[in-house]
């Protein structure tokens, strides 16, 4: 089925590999709950364990509804395959051993996912794999910071929380210069708002419990990339460290992508609303939104992203108590981590997902202690924006 370049996105969330035919025509794709699978014969089952014949052998190897879900989604993220897992942290863990050994070090952005953070100091610990943080704000500094055993540069963009954008096309250049590939996570864009491949990157790493699955109900992990590097990694990292993800879990991620596009279009409607009116707020300080046209990273978003997200962060006036106080008086909005959920969430970065990093990394990374951030909804606007107005009353 080559439907590839034939349907724009908006389709390709909700049909691409999955075909109704092929299953007595339920509409809904069928859900293989099943741990192994029979073989007719010994001799097709040493075939298939030779790879001389293509088929499934045990739900670790492979899974008929994991496989669509696979498809569908190197196909939206413009790659060759895809693999799914049990965790964002699966696939990144999985991704990261796959391409490194003792020895080597890994330069990545300025900041990065706080369990990706733990992950990389103790590959430091237990395996004297190295890694160094960059700003990535030009293509000569890039080119200066990657060492002679450096295995792979490792990008977040937009930057949690403070949203600052990496050029990712910039970042791809200088790696193809030196021979190493980029590894990005694009859970804060999902594929409908930014395409790493698209930019030169090599590989493309979700944590699909956020915007992917869409509905806070699933914690899973997806890799996209070229097909030898993920047949690398299910042969390797995935198949013998085992972070897959269920076939259950698999089929809520083929639900919830068919509504990405909606979702997303809805967050940022909501998102850019929702920024102006903080902007414009006395007792807010700063805004950190890509949107915002007064942002220093505005035009690297134009470039590289296809609407500005779904995410604000904004700083109080005020101190710590201020944050917290704020926080306890919103109604509607719910005090939570993660992010891309139906439901609007606020965190508050300094004492929960970024608590463990020391405060004066915190303040150099722009995490003061009046920093908040909000993950928008889908809810009415107005009554997001009359939370929002009836808290900050109160402080
Ligand atoms: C949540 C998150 C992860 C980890 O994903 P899990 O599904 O929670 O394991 C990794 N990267 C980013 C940017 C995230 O937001």
């Amino acid at each position: 089925m080559d439907r590839k370049h034939r349907f724009n996105f908006e389709t390709q969330v909700i049909h691409e590999g999955y075909d109704a035919e092929r299953f007595k025509g339920s509409l809904a794709p069928p859900i293989f709950q099943t741990s192994t699978f029979t073989f007719e014969t010994a001799q097709q089952g040493e075939k298939r364990f030779s790879g001389e014949e293509e088929g499934y052998i045990y739900s670790r190897l492979g899974n008929p509804t994991v496989k669509m879900l696979e498809e569908r989604m190197a196909v939206l993220e413009k790659g060759e395959a895809a693999l799914a897992f049990g965790s964002g942290m699966a696939a990144v863990s999985a991704v990261l051993f796959a391409l490194t050994k003792t020895g080597d070090h890994i330069l990545c952005s300025q900041g990065v996912y706080g369990c990706t953070f733990g992950l990389l100091e103790m590959m430091e610990e237990k395996f004297q794999i190295s890694h160094d943080f960059s700003a990535m704000e030009s293509k000569q500094q890039l080119l200066d910071e990657i060492k002679p055993e450096t295995a792979c540069i490792y990008v977040e963009t937009p930057i949690n929380p403070t949203m600052k954008l990496v050029d990712l096309s910039m970042v791809a250049e200088a790696a193809k210069e030196k021979g190493i590939p980029v590894v990005v996570d694009n859970t804060f864009c999902s594929p409908y708002l930014q395409n790493p491949i698209e930019l030169g990157c090599d590989i493309v790493i979700h944590s699909a419990t956020k915007y992917i699955g869409g509905h806070g109900d699933v914690v899973a992990g997806l890799v996209i990339g070229s097909k030898e590097f993920l047949d690398k990694v299910s042969m390797t990292t995935q198949k013998d460290i085992g972070g897959i993800i269920s076939p259950f879990d698999a089929w809520l991620l083929l639900r919830g992508l068919k509504t990405l596009a909606v979702r997303l279009d809805k967050h940022c409607d909501n998102a850019e609303r929702l920024a102006s009116y903080l902007l414009a707020h006395p007792k807010v300080e700063k805004v950190y939104f890509p949107g915002d046209s007064n942002n220093a990273d505005f035009e690297i978003g134009q470039k590289q992203m296809r609407r500005p997200g779904g995410m604000i962060s904004f700083t109080l006036k005020g101190d710590k108590e201020t944050a917290q106080e704020f926080m306890n008086r919103l109604n509607l909005i719910k005090i939570a981590v993660s992010l891309g959920d139906a439901e609007t969430l606020i965190q508050h970065p300094a004492t929960m997902t970024h608590a463990v990093v020391p405060k004066g990394s915190r303040e150099k990374m722009g995490i003061e202690d009046t920093l908040l951030r909000l993950s928008v909804g889908l809810e009415s606007v107005e009554d997001i924006r009359d939370d929002l107005s009836q808290a900050l009353e109160g402080v």
